[in-house]
């Protein structure tokens, strides 16, 4: 048992095309762990939905039955939602709103991997293409989304620098997007929503969180109160990690609650 795994809020089943156990494997080791609120966020990629690699309608309606079937019968052991990680939800509107009203998700987090007619960051050739365009067309379309708002938290802003820094040790300087930055936290916080701190990139080559404690300071100066912790675990053995590490960064910028979602709606838990 690990006492500080207060929460892991952003896992992956083998209901995604890249998790590699089933949800009820998951959810029993978040139970061993000690985890005490956890969320199944398997991926909905909006913009790859019909992809013959991908395939995404029978995972996902699958999911609506598996998940609030385990949250029920793990009820006594682990606080769970049944989430998802909804990919690129601009760049297929009328899909996005049939997905959202098909499925009573309890959580909902909002990702962008891949900028509208690009392929996802971690597929892409930084010698070929310009990390700094990307990047400005990421933050742009980020903030689209968060003006949209028909999500909870923002997953992992700054993702791009998981491939840009991390895997191809390119060195990017983010204070020209600090506007666009501080524009999607201040809509995040009007809209009512948050962001979460993805812990994924410190065991990845990035070696911090994304994103790391310095924007995460920003969001709290400008008034940020919503805040989640997961993993991003495609695993078992990923579940929980970082998460402890995370929450003092959370604590040390002055957070004294973090939150998790039930049924849309946010509670706050004291850390
Ligand atoms: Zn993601
Ligand atoms: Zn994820």
């Amino acid at each position: 048992m690990t006492e500080n795994i207060i929460m892991d809020c952003h896992n992956h089943s083998n209901l995604s095309p890249d998790g590699s156990n089933t949800p009820e494997e998951m959810v029993k080791r978040a139970c061993e762990l000690g985890i005490k609120y956890y969320a199944l966020t398997d991926h909905l990629e909006i913009n790859k939905f019909f992809d013959e690699e991908y395939l995404y309608e029978e995972p996902v309606r699958k999911a609506s039955e598996i998940c609030p079937a385990l949250c029920r019968k793990y009820a006594d052991k682990i606080t769970m939602s049944y989430g998802v990680e909804l990919g690129q939800p601009l760049q297929d509107m009328p899909l996005t709103n049939r997905m959202l009203d098909s499925y009573d998700y309890d959580f909902i987090i909002g990702s962008l991997h891949m900028c509208d007619g690009w392929e996802d960051f971690y597929e892409l050739d930084y010698s070929k293409v310009s990390a700094d365009y990307l990047l400005g067309l990421y933050f742009d379309e980020v903030l689209e989304m968060a003006k949209w708002g028909k999500f909870d938290v923002l997953g992992h802003l700054t993702y791009p620098l998981r491939y840009i820094k991390g895997e191809s040790g390119i060195d990017v300087n983010l204070d020209k997007y600090l506007p666009v930055i501080k524009e999607i936290f201040s809509t995040l916080i009007k809209n009512d929503m948050g962001i979460e701190i993805n812990t994924s990139g410190l065991r990845q080559q990035l070696g911090v969180s994304m994103p790391d404690a310095y924007y995460v300071n920003l969001y709290k100066e400008l008034g940020g109160k919503i805040l989640t912790i997961g993993s991003d675990a495609h695993c078992t053995e990923d579940l929980g990690k970082g998460v402890a590490e995370c929450v003092k960064l959370a604590k040390d910028i002055g957070f004294t609650e973090l939150t998790f979602f039930n049924k849309r709606n946010p509670i706050f838990i004291k850390i």
